[in-house]
């Protein structure tokens, strides 16, 4: 017999900015980040309209360690370039999953034609945490264009991606350091599904558009992000015409300490103070400025 997840809590986002261009959301309540292990923080920055910008506007240079930042693009561009030498264009259904590790620093902006244009900006950016045995790996650099992401259709209206892990027989492309599972469920109008999720791990459903129904009787608004019951296997979703689409987060929490500071998620405090120091020494590189043409 089929046993079915429940939510075991949902929540809104809370409002928040990062640097002078993303502006948004951040989804994952601090205070219970570990229910959603590996995932330690998901921000969603849009929909947000971009005024036209002959300098791109976004992040500017800032360091990582002990993590990997995953940034899924839903409409508009973004552009990314990092001390370990990796340059990139980020379009709307192309997937980022930077393994920052033992360090690097990076900048995040719209993209140079985009912030020219202007337009609307719709993204995610989720930070993973890495297991202690991987954190100090060699900073690593994936790129995955949309055409590159398997899809699979669950009926005529809704289509499946899925980004790493496995799901409905799909293995996603992504390479990860521990179980980490990511999806993005695409439905255009009315649709009826059910999907097999993995067991004794974490899972939860971040709404990125629209709204829908979870077994019938639990709707789940846009911009919610819902933490799923560990105990059973199966959801059943349901829409309606105007459509949704969410994001399925999974994975194997780590259970290990967790000792952050900003950008830089490690096990213990003399780690954090040894990042901290390498970081200051310049160990994590530096990018070369950028003129923009005015
Ligand atoms: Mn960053």
């Amino acid at each position: 017999m089929k046993t079915f997840k429940s939510i075991a809590y949902a929540s809104a986002g809370r409002p928040q900015q990062v640097g002078d261009g993303f502006v948004g959301q951040s989804m994952i309540p601090s205070n219970r980040f570990e229910d959603f292990s590996p995932f330690l923080l998901l921000d969603h920055h849009g929909p947000m309209q971009v005024k036209p910008s002959r300098t791109p506007k976004g992040v500017d240079e800032h360091p990582h360690r002990g993590i990997e930042t995953v940034t899924v693009v839903f409409e508009g561009a973004l552009q990314h370039r990092d001390s370990a030498g990796n340059n990139g264009v980020i379009f709307a259904g192309d997937v980022q999953w930077m393994s920052a590790a033992s360090g690097l620093v990076h900048e995040e902006k719209h993209e140079l034609n985009f912030s020219r244009q202007g337009g609307t900006l719709d993204f995610i950016q989720l930070w993973v945490n890495l297991p202690r045995a991987h954190k100090m790996e060699k900073p690593r650099y994936q790129e995955l264009a949309s055409s590159q992401i398997p899809v699979v259709a669950l009926n005529e209206n809704t289509q499946l991606r899925v980004i790493s892990g496995a799901l409905e027989g799909i293995n996603g492309p992504a390479l990860t350091y521990s179980s980490v599972l990511l999806a993005d469920v695409i439905v255009s109008g009315e649709s009826w599904f059910e999907l097999q999720l993995p067991q004794n791990q974490n899972v939860a459903i971040h709404v990125v558009m629209g709204e829908i129904m979870l077994n019938k009787t639990e709707k789940l608004a846009n911009k919610h992000i819902a933490k799923l019951s560990q105990a059973g296997e199966w959801i059943e979703i349901k829409t309606e015409k105007e459509g949704a689409r969410f994001l399925i987060l999974g994975g194997e929490a780590i259970n290990e300490p967790i000792v952050s500071y900003g950008p830089f998620v490690m096990n213990t405090q003399a780690e954090i103070r040894q990042t901290i120091e390498d970081y200051q020494s310049g160990k994590m590189g530096f990018l070369e400025a950028i003129e923009y043409e005015s």
